[in-house]
């Protein structure tokens, strides 16, 4: 755990440079729009340590998979979304001396992220080798108004000098990437042009031909009037371009550059109009102007924050930490463009490719319910749908048949990229996450005909493969599921992991369910998804109907306890905090060996079976289960403590519910497990939204109705927050001795507070 970031309701700060802590910075204070992202890598050149990262969404390469030891079934590539061409640069000379943080004396360091305009800004003052000294300041933002517009503000001011300064102004996609499988580029170019003021670079992928173009161009003012400037050159070499030039530098004058970048990609344009529509997008965004730029891209950020701002009163680490991840959220996933998808990391590092997980489904399909318009989660419901016979598919490449769907781990466009048998082949629970989001959909917006249009054909697919997956085991006369991993990836290659065999039947029974729906509403539809998914209702759902009734759940009876899985029961149980200090994280200092023999758990897994299902339980069994798991898991997946939250807070464990809240809300604030440098945890940051929608302010839909029953933690004021359901808009604010609701927008609508119906108008 790192604590250097300062304390603020609204900014991120950092004072002081530190090389070693540098990444995670650059990580946390990545900016982003949805469209594209970008690392809060610096300007200028850096020779130390540094992630360089600049991404545009739903741009990705096939890279050749590379294991010790293959295994049939693994996928060919793993899909990862690109480092893509760096819009950033503006390297500094003076007397051929480079601007470089890692070679200068370094003072009155700043970096401050204003998460409320969407804002990065940087200072210093610099010491060059032959004691010149300068001081910078720059910001930058990626516009929410204009998806494809970056836009640059930096200024020099020599301290104590006079010289002229070189400076070099460019775009490059001469990039790599880090986990590059092969040492491969991944960019070729296909055209690239300089010119005065201008330089436009079209890169393409290899394998997948998706075509980049960047543009920039710049003004360099003084006193607020343009610098003329001297010998401009132009520079160019493969996939680069940009202008080199010399500029006066005046002792106390500052001299400011402006850099406006394009960034458009061949998902969204012919790829033979790119340059044109680049230069359209410069020009426009040059006209416009920095200042206004801003102003409109700052007004998007306020309405942002009008629709899910969570405040919190008297305790600004906890609101700070909440508003952070409701900023990385919204800049990674605007939920407009129905092909994009949430990767772990977002837009912040190469970590986890930016393919998608059933982190969307589990963790940030609440997200989107509650703070943005039906049709934000619907359309990551349909994005599964699309690739329902690719899941078919992946299921047949592993020996299963007759259209039983099993999802992808990972994956970009519906095939599987993970290639690690104990994930691909094992963590089958996650086939079941997409029939469990259909649920979870439903539930709260009450939008039934989802399944007649989509969701069965879905449903059936998972459903066979459960059906499939099974076995009968006539020594426990029972059926079982065996060979694999739960969401506790601490674990290989288990049988009857509890989650697993809970979810596979709850997806069985939620499919009868649907289909007897279905049947009633559209018995027309019913007979074309039969016809098209060669479904024979009587057969299979007998089949279906016998595994519900005959499957087989681990449990301890003498302790009440569900088990995780057979023999968990066998192991040395200890809890975490007989660990020692310099053993954690285990996944960084011990042998997989001896993670796996030992008894910790590195994300909820019957806890996060309970938080899903959380009806079938009776509170002692949710107790008892939490009592027993909750001391022995370490929360290694950024994932977990947001469900520890939610089940804290509905156990009435108050300080243990603040406790997981600050530890997900900070996660990377605090660079909790230590990881934060490779990128931002997004999807976990769906969770902490959670932790404070369902964990203190107990939220649930029962029935249709929405339903709170709040507490507020000790050392908070207030807090409040937004939610959209069902067309309105209801807000409510709790304070130590009072809970109130508003209705925002739409009609009247009776809710439940505490026990109590509330009727709000
Ligand atoms: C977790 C998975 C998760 C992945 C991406 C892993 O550490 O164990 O459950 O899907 O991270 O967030």
């Amino acid at each position: 755990m790192k604590q250097y970031l300062k304390h603020h309701e609204w900014h991120i700060i950092e004072e002081g440079l530190d090389p070693h802590t540098n990444k995670i910075s650059e990580s946390v204070f990545s900016i982003g729009n949805g469209r594209m992202g970008q690392r809060a890598n610096f300007e200028e050149e850096y020779t130390g340590e540094t992630l360089r990262g600049s991404y545009v969404a739903g741009v990705y390469y096939p890279d050749k998979t590379r294991v010790g030891w293959w295994k049939n079934g693994y996928p060919e590539y793993f899909a990862k979304v690109l480092n893509a061409p760096n819009w950033i640069g503006i390297h500094i000379s003076v007397d051929n001396q480079k601007l470089d943080l890692a070679k200068c004396k370094v003072e009155d360091f700043k970096r401050v992220l204003d998460m409320q305009v969407g804002l990065l800004s940087r200072s210093f003052a610099a010491t060059l080798p032959d004691g010149k000294k300068l001081r910078v300041e720059s910001k930058r933002f990626c516009s929410l108004a204009r998806g494809e517009v970056g836009a640059i503000r930096y200024s020099i001011t020599p301290l104590n000098f006079s010289a002229k300064a070189t400076l070099s102004i460019f775009v490059d996609a001469d990039v790599v990437n880090k986990d590059s499988n092969y040492d491969e580029k991944f960019w070729e170019e296909v055209y690239k042009e300089g010119s005065e003021g201008q330089a436009i670079v079209t890169a393409q992928t290899k394998k997948t031909f998706f075509h980049v173009t960047t543009g920039m161009r710049y003004t360099i003012l003084s006193d607020g009037k343009k610098v003329n400037l001297e010998r401009i050159n132009i520079l160019q070499r493969e996939k680069f371009a940009g202008n080199i030039l010399q500029v006066e530098l005046l002792e106390g004058k500052e001299v400011v550059v402006y850099k406006y970048a394009a960034v458009l990609s061949s998902e969204n344009h012919p790829k033979d109009q790119l340059v044109s529509q680049c230069t359209k997008v410069l020009n426009e965004a040059v006209s416009a102007g920095f200042d206004a730029l801003f102003e409109e891209h700052a007004k998007v950020w306020t309405h942002k924050w009008e629709e899910c701002d969570i405040t919190i009163e008297g305790d600004v680490a906890a609101q700070q930490g909440i508003r952070f991840n409701i900023f990385q959220l919204t800049q990674t996933y605007t939920g407009e463009d129905e092909r994009l998808n949430i990767g772990p990391k977002g837009f912040t590092g190469e970590k986890y490719g930016g393919s998608t997980y059933w982190d969307t489904e589990a963790y940030c399909i609440p997200f989107y319910l509650g703070t943005a318009e039906q049709n934000v989660a619907r359309n990551l419901l349909v994005y599964r749908y699309k690739h329902l016979d690719k899941a078919i598919e992946n299921g047949k490449k592993l020996g299963f048949k007759d259209g039983a769907a099993f999802y992808p781990f990972v994956t970009m466009n519906g095939e599987e990229c993970h290639n690690e048998w104990e994930i691909t082949f094992e963590e089958i629970h996650r086939t079941s996450a997409m029939a469990y989001a259909i649920r979870d959909y439903i539930d709260y917006t009450g939008d039934k005909a989802y399944l007649t249009e989509f969701g069965l054909e879905v449903l059936i697919g998972i459903s066979r493969f459960w059906a499939q997956r099974v076995n009968w085991s006539s020594d426990k006369n029972k059926y079982v599921i065996l060979g694999v991993t739960g969401p506790n990836e601490y674990e290989n290659n288990v049988n009857n992991n509890w989650y697993t065999n809970y979810l596979g039947v709850w997806t069985l029974k939620f499919t009868i369910q649907a289909i007897e729906y279905v049947k009633q509403a559209d018995a027309k539809r019913f007979g074309e998804i039969t016809t098209k998914t060669r479904f024979n209702e009587k057969d299979e759902t007998a089949k279906w109907k016998e595994i519900v009734s005959k499957m087989y759940f681990p449990a301890d009876e003498k302790r009440k306890v569900l088990l995780q899985q057979d023999g968990f029961l066998d192991k040395e149980l200890m809890a975490v905090s007989e660990l020692k200090r310099e053993d954690r994280p285990i996944n960084q200092k011990w042998s997989w060996d001896r993670i796996l023999r030992s008894c910790f758990i590195k994300q909820a897994d019957v806890l996060q079976g309970i938080y899903l299902f959380e009806d079938d339980f009776d509170l002692e069994t949710i107790r008892k289960n939490f009592d027993f798991y909750e001391p022995m898991t370490v929360h290694e997946s950024s994932l977990s403590p947001c469900v520890h939250a939610i089940l804290a807070s509905k156990l009435g464990y108050k300080e243990r519910a603040y406790e997981f809240y600050l530890r997900t809300a900070r996660l990377d604030l605090d660079d909790y497990n230590n990881d934060t440098e490779d990128g931002c945890h997004i999807t976990s940051m769906a969770g902490t939204w959670m932790s404070v929608i369902k964990g203190f302010g107990g939220m649930r839909v029962r029935d249709g109705k929405l339903c709170f029953n709040p507490f507020i933690p000790e050392k908070w004021k207030s807090y409040s927050f937004r939610l959209e359901f069902r067309n309105r808009v209801i807000k409510l604010k709790v304070t130590k001795d009072k809970c109130e609701t508003h209705l925002e927008h739409g009609d009247p609508l009776e809710i439940m507070l505490k026990d109590e119906v509330v009727q709000l108008k």
